[in-house]
């Protein structure tokens, strides 16, 4: 009997979610086993090409980790949303734009007005930025359109499901594996973790909170029993969903958010401002200013996995101008 096919691409993706796919170790050659891998660019020589002589629907399973961040990003999620059965949206880059996903705070000029201009290690004399065509001696060269607005998965193409984390523990994608394999998924459209929190999962004793001021990670070294977020330290684990085995705190370092918002959260970024706010020791205007000081790129901190599927989405564009680029780029 053949097996059923696995397809795994890489969009807007710092890579990680591809070594995490590696880092269920020898439990990889069940997942070779267990598939036939179809399409893994990042592993082995595949061509585009390959998956356009597909049937559509034909692959059965696609990881599609990275948010979509220029053309070829969106022309891959077409094209693997056609020829697949079943989407994930893994890892967080996919599922919610993550660290991409903050350069919503700017636009395209200001990006390459930076990186290719202004940066301290830039030396570029005539103000080169890359272009979408170029000729040279060998023939004409091209680049992807580069976005103005970071998007997620699915607000490109409709997602199956949604495995978090950056990237996913070995733990929860050997759960979605299992799932896939069994046929035991949970109804389209869910995100396949637990419904608890980090702070769920932390062995951490916890009393009443009641912060009067943050910490950086260097400024103190929190002691192994009590909740860091109680020491100062900033822990996103009261708004974020456990399935990680609260990895971070169990190593004293405050919960980043990485596994996004918990069950029936709209806007990761207001839950964990929320709860936050509840716990500042403060009683006048001016007192929450004080501790807020002490917390540096509070923007960061608050909506740094979950800019791109927040409210916000973006930093407001001037004069409410839609900057869109390009055809694929949806508003
Ligand atoms: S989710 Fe994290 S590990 Fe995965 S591609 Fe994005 S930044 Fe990298
Ligand atoms: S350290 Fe973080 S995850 Fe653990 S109990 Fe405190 S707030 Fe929750
Ligand atoms: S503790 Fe938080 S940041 Fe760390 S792996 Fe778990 S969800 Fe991600």
């Amino acid at each position: 009997m053949s097996k059923p096919k696995l397809a795994l691409y890489w969009a807007s993706s710092c890579g990680g979610c591809e070594i995490a796919v590696l880092s269920l170790h020898e439990k990889i050659l069940d997942v070779a086993a267990a598939f036939d891998i179809v399409f893994w660019p990042c592993v082995m020589d595949f061509k585009y090409a390959d998956v356009e002589a597909m049937e559509d629907g034909e692959i059965d399973v696609c990881l599609f980790n990275g948010a979509i961040r220029n053309d070829e990003n969106a022309h891959l999620a077409h094209l693997l949303r056609k020829k697949s059965k079943v989407l994930v949206a893994f890892g967080a880059c996919a599922f919610g734009g993550s660290m991409p996903g903050l350069a919503n705070f700017a636009d395209r000029e200001q990006i390459f007005d930076f990186v290719y201009k202004e940066s301290p290690s830039t030396v570029n004399p005539d103000g080169v930025v890359p272009q979408k065509i170029s000729n040279v001696d060998e023939g004409e060269l091209t680049l992807p359109t580069f976005w103005n607005t970071v998007k997620t998965l699915a607000q490109v193409v409709p997602v199956d499901y949604y495995l978090p984390g950056c990237p996913p523990e070995a733990s929860s994608i050997e759960i979605a594996v299992n799932a896939i394999v069994t046929g035991q998924l949970p109804p389209p459209g869910s995100v396949i973790g637990p419904e608890v929190t980090v702070c769920d999962e932390c062995s951490r004793t916890k009393s009443e909170k009641k912060i009067k001021r943050f910490y950086r990670p260097q400024e103190i070294i929190p002691n192994d029993e009590e909740c860091l977020l109680e020491q100062g330290l900033f822990c996103a684990g009261i708004a974020t969903r456990a399935g990680c085995g609260a990895l971070c705190p169990s190593v004293g370092m405050g919960c980043r958010g990485c596994y996004g918002p918990n069950e029936g959260v709209i806007d990761h970024g207001a839950k964990l401002l929320t709860g936050i706010a509840s716990v500042l020791d403060a009683n006048t205007p001016e007192e929450v200013d004080a501790i807020l000081d002490t917390l540096p790129d509070p923007a960061g901190y608050f909506y740094r996995f979950h800019l791109p599927d927040s409210l916000l989405r973006r930093k407001a564009r001037k004069n409410g101008q839609k900057l869109i680029e390009s055809a694929a780029e949806p508003a």
